[in-house]
């Protein structure tokens, strides 16, 4: 497994908001964690960025415990998050948005990479030259995945891509996580939007206030009759 997190509690203060998790994703794997507002998704990903700590439990990457690695440390070892709310630079052109993305590789061919990304993202290449502020929400979006991508990550951690846009956006968002995911590249995805994270899975993991109560392949899971009744609002 690249990464692997073992019975991962966190809290705020006293308030324990994780009870334990088990998460696993294997290389090459699209993986998506679905769970209601509050369940502990964002919680979840800050721990394992290492910006919120561990009460207990570990977290292993390719082997390795990184427990207790500063997020600079897992950022240079392949682990890249587009956070919530996108954050991209608004007064920087987009091209330069992207090129910071790849600050911690100097020496690294940027180029080859900036080409990359433009192929995946055509739309931020016609507007590479424009402030990142007068994108939309969905371009937006893509700026922040094509940022992280150009740190090269051995694992991407993409944190509710879908929130706040239109439905006709959220698809192509979703369809791009799947063209990475065709691409090679390991993606841990977390989701409000249960039915098209797991409908492009290979697994998925139910999270419930702070506990993992199902797991299964994305297939089983959009076709299970709990998932259906609490999630799918089937
Ligand atoms: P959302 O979809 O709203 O981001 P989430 O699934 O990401 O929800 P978290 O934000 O991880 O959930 O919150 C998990 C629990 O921890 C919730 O009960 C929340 O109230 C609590 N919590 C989150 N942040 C804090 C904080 N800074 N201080 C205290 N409690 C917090």
């Amino acid at each position: 497994m690249l990464l692997e997190v073992n019975g991962m509690k966190s809290s705020y203060g006293r308030i324990e908001a994780l009870h334990g998790i088990d998460v696993q994703v294997g290389e090459g794997e699209l993986v998506a964690l679905v769970g209601a507002n509050g369940a502990g998704k964002t919680t979840f990903l800050r721990a394992l960025s290492g910006v919120q700590p561990l009460t207990n439990g570990e977290i292993r990457f390719d082997g390795a415990d990184i427990t207790k690695s500063k997020p600079q440390a897992r950022v240079k070892q392949g682990i890249s998050q587009v956070p919530e709310g996108r954050q991209v630079f608004g007064p920087l052109s987009v091209e330069d948005n992207l090129r910071l993305g790849a600050y911690r590789r100097r020496g690294a061919d940027t180029d080859a990479d900036l080409e990359r990304v433009f192929e995946t993202f055509p739309i931020l290449k016609r507007k590479r030259k424009e402030s990142a502020g007068t994108l939309s929400g969905g371009q937006q979006q893509m700026l922040a995945m094509g940022r992280a991508l150009m740190s090269n990550p051995r694992l991407l951690l993409l944190d509710e891509p879908s929130m706040g846009l239109a439905p006709l956006l959220v698809g192509e968002i979703f369809n791009i996580v799947q063209m990475l995911r065709e691409q090679g590249t390991t993606i841990l995805l977390v989701e409000q939007n249960a039915f098209q994270a797991l409908a492009i899975a290979d697994r998925g993991y139910v999270i419930e206030t702070g506990r993992i109560v199902l797991t299964d392949t994305g297939e089983n899971l959009i076709n299970d009759e709990k998932v259906k009744a609490a999630y799918l609002g089937l």
